[in-house]
């Protein structure tokens, strides 16, 4: 994703004009008894689907890793008892590539008409374009952070949805081609050089007419001590859904990883899918204020790699996810 940006003054209005309706909506909380039947997520479990996907070596698009790491998700979604579409496409990167790009998407409880969304971007970035080791820049991104945590979380929330499925029905999109924007460097503005697999998908979903209630992204949900703002983005097309689950994380004691507070404005997978398909979706990712890029200092480096996976932040957003949907 593109590093974060700062929206325009009419846009910072809007956002605060929105947020004044977003606690008149608020839910009373479930009772005790009630979140005692709600699975409980595994971070050792996530850690190692993240470990598995890290095995087949950088999800690049056009390589054998790739392919193979394509093949392993469909599979787990099916295991766990998802109806699986896989959506191939050729899309044309900023440099001209033509990528065999395939968003892969598992649905849950398929003809329940009230959905929830739930995505992440699979696919690796093929150059280390901001390790501070010039040598290393030509290598691409192992993706333990960027890509993997973000599907690991969510085929551990699939696992558990297979044995115990919540009322609502359940679309998980792992979208393609996320990472392979231009370079910082490059002279023209190539925004939308990013997120091809979920523009893709947003012109042609993978149902006609598909809506859902409201979408939740993840990127780079993994690090220690990891923090996550509310996003700008997500504050501007879906206020009340960023509500709903920072409050449901500072329930749940998780308000160190939660941070109540503005985040940058960032162009990840939920941009694509707000302003095309028009459904409601925040972006949950990782902002440190401090760096200079905004994101964590693995980012688009040589580091992004196990040793930088914490089952605490894992668990934090995983549990999160969980009480979330189980009350719908
Ligand atoms: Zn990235």
């Amino acid at each position: 994703m593109l590093r974060p940006q700062y929206l325009p003054c009419i846009l910072l209005l809007c956002i605060l004009l929105c947020n004044c309706g977003a606690s008149a909506s608020r839910k009373t909380e479930a009772s005790e008894t009630e979140q005692l039947s709600f699975p409980s997520f595994s971070a050792d479990s996530a850690y190692v689907f993240i470990e598995r996907q890290v095995a087949f070596g950088p999800r690049v698009p056009n390589t054998t890793a790739h392919k193979r790491c394509a093949a392993y998700l469909s599979k787990e979604l099916k295991r766990f008892g998802a109806e699986v579409f896989e959506q191939a496409a050729e899309l044309k990167a900023f440099d001209g590539t033509k990528l065999q790009a395939v968003n892969i998407i598992g649905s849950f409880n398929p003809t329940q008409s009230k959905r929830i969304l739930l995505c992440a971007h699979w696919d690796s970035r093929p150059w280390c374009d901001h390790d501070p080791e010039p040598q290393n820049r030509k290598q691409a991104v192992s993706g333990a952070n960027d890509g993997a945590s973000g599907v690991g979380v969510l085929l551990e929330i699939a696992r558990l949805i297979g044995k115990q499925p919540p009322s609502v029905g359940i679309d998980m999109i792992f979208f393609d081609a996320e990472d392979y924007g231009a370079p910082q460097d490059a002279k023209t503005d190539m925004q939308d050089s990013w997120c091809l697999g979920s523009q893709y998908w947003a012109k042609h979903p993978h149902r006609n007419g598909y809506r859902a209630s409201y979408g939740i992204l993840l990127d780079m949900v993994a690090a220690p001590g990891a923090t996550f703002y509310r996003e700008q983005i997500s504050e501007y097309f879906a206020p009340n859904i960023v509500e709903k689950v920072w409050k449901e994380a500072q329930r749940l004691g998780f308000g160190h990883y939660f941070v109540n507070k503005k985040g940058g404005a960032i162009t990840d997978d939920h941009l694509y899918v707000n302003r095309i398909s028009g459904i409601p979706c925040i972006d949950i990712i990782q902002f440190d204020p401090q760096s200079q890029s905004g994101f964590g200092h693995y980012w688009h480096t040589v580091n992004d790699t196990m040793e930088n996976i914490d089952k605490a932040t894992l668990h934090a957003v995983g549990s999160t996810l969980i009480h979330v949907l189980y009350k719908e």
